[in-house]
């Protein structure tokens, strides 16, 4: 069974969001701007979640605007307080919490010079446990023109002192916008009683799908639409409606409204405790990165200092555990994790930080299972003899070097049958043998001592390399090109997607091994 600890990602979508959006497409499909009976359907659903909103913000005025997601509000937003402050003809800074989501920083970056505005951009510093200093913020109110502050962290799930910030604020003309994605449905904003002027929110963080959000623009706040058109969402947002990702955000809010489906805040604390605990037992020198104490009840970073957050990833991903590292964002490209470095972690620190976060709605027994699976991954971490694995300098991409799991499957019909090498680290091979692909093992950090042996085998015998995601595979690949054998290939995209597209009963294998 795979568990799923990545949720401030990205969540799954409740079965009642699902059953929502699918009601929404097969019979109530209707768009809301029609006039006939099935507009006029479509049209009620639209206001009823709106006002569900309203419900669950606890805001009786201003804009809810339907958008795409939280990305979208806060271009939204951030166009309609620049081009405010361009027709007031004033040239406050753009200040932005050192730890904000790029999507902020980026925003006003991006509007700032192509409306030609050359503002001055800040960065308000952090203490080391991530919140804003506010004395600094005092010190720059009066100059400011557009403040932006999350309301929680995505990395850390430190929640900011959003009272603090509004008392900082006081006398400053700035309006402010607080990023609220990580903290709807944990944390209660009082948006309006705070004179916070805009707040965009993701649906794809609690539970509805991906390409649904929304924005609250305060009553009263400057607003300019983004995208016009056909003057939907009363000309704030042009474009038919996304009516499927409403209809399930809608059926989310019923959840939060009625309760019975999301963990109280005090079970989710509980759970957090028992994951750390299980994780200080596996990992003893753990550093903790996320202040229990001002923190959202469901994330945790940390590092293991030796071990690079990659490596770690690895191990977990190998016993069916997904955490990442960082925000979902940089994932990809592997970088020091930037609010880290903001909270004044050493690089080291910012490189090795990995990201639990699990989500309301989640089974409690599965978050007790992952538990046990962090024990077995620090006993096979031990038993691989932890210290760092060299760092790999990238080699330059080679075309037509790794096989997709179609061909690596025709491969192993054929005679000679492929020489399959699995080149993760020993722990995550002790954890999950290969998919039952009777591979033979050669952790790509001792890759050195076996090239010689598969420089001498046939010519003809294919050597396929696999690992994880199909990237130190393809290094493995191109190593042993280097080395004059051409015969050689690694598996696209990895046991990641050879395990999910049904391979193991295709190759006559043995299913994974779950720990
Ligand atoms: N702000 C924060 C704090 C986030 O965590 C995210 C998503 O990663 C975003 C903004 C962007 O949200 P969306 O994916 O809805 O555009």
């Amino acid at each position: 069974m795979e568990i799923y600890l990545d949720a401030n990602a990205t969540t799954p979508v409740l079965p009642q969001a699902r059953a929502a959006a699918l009601a929404v497409m097969e019979q109530h499909f209707g768009n809301p701007g029609s006039t006939h009976a099935h507009g006029l359907r479509a049209r009620a659903l639209l206001d009823a979640v709106r006002a569900k909103a309203r419900r669950v913000l606890d805001v009786h005025d201003g804009r809810i605007v339907f958008t795409s997601g939280a990305t979208e509000g806060i271009q939204t937003a951030v166009l309609s307080a620049l081009l405010h402050l361009r027709a007031q003809g004033r040239r406050g800074a753009l200040l932005y919490g050192a730890t904000e989501h790029k999507a902020v920083p980026e925003a006003l970056r991006h509007w700032n010079a192509v409306l030609g505005l050359d503002l001055p951009l800040r960065a308000i510093p952090v203490g080391p446990d991530g919140r804003h200093d506010l004395a600094w913020l005092h010190q720059h109110a009066r100059d400011a023109g557009l403040v932006c502050t999350m309301a929680a962290n995505n990395e850390t799930g430190v929640i900011s002192e959003l009272d603090g910030i509004a008392q900082a604020l006081a006398d400053s003309p700035a309006l402010w916008l607080v990023d609220g994605v990580q903290a709807l449905g944990k944390l209660a904003l009082r948006l309006a009683e705070r004179r916070i002027d805009y707040a965009p929110f993701s649906g794809h963080k609690l539970y509805a799908p991906k390409g649904i959000g929304m924005l609250y623009v305060r009553a009263g706040a400057p607003f300019t639409p983004l995208i016009v058109g056909g003057g939907q969402e009363q000309g704030a947002r042009s474009g038919t409606e996304n009516m499927a990702g409403i209809a399930a955000l809608g059926a989310v809010f019923d959840a939060l409204l009625d309760g019975g489906v999301f963990a109280g805040a005090a079970q989710m604390r509980a759970q957090r405790e028992q994951l750390l605990q299980a994780l200080r037992a596996a990992f003893p020198q753990l550093q903790l990165h996320t202040p229990l104490a001002i923190s959202l009840p469901t994330t945790l970073n940390f590092s293991v200092p030796g071990v690079s957050a990659a490596q770690l990833l690895d191990l977990f991903d190998a016993a069916g555990l997904r955490l990442s590292g960082g925000s979902a964002c940089s994932a990809a490209r592997a970088l020091p994790s930037a609010v880290l470095k903001a909270m004044g972690r050493t690089d080291d620190e910012a490189a090795q930080a990995v990201r639990l976060s699990f989500g309301a709605a989640d089974d409690a027994s599965v978050l007790a299972r992952a538990a046990e699976r962090f024990a077995a991954c620090g006993a096979a971490l031990r038993a691989q003899g932890a210290g760092p694995l060299p760092t790999l300098a990238p080699l330059p991409p080679q075309a037509d070097a790794a096989w997709t799991p179609a061909q690596l499957r025709a491969a192993l019909a054929r005679t000679p049958r492929p020489l399959v090498v699995d080149v993760r680290e020993l722990a995550e091979q002790q954890l999950a043998p290969a998919c039952g692909l009777a591979a033979e093992a050669a952790p790509l950090s001792q890759l050195d001592q076996a090239l010689p042996r598969w420089q001498a085998l046939p010519a003809e015998l294919p050597v396929v390399f696999v690992c994880r995601s199909g990237a130190r595979s393809a290094r493995a690949a191109q190593l042993l090109r280097q080395a004059g054998r051409a015969s050689c290939w690694s598996l696209a995209g990895g046991l990641a997607l050879w395990s999910a597209a049904g391979a193991d009963q295709d190759a006559g294998a043995t299913p994974q091994a779950v720990v």
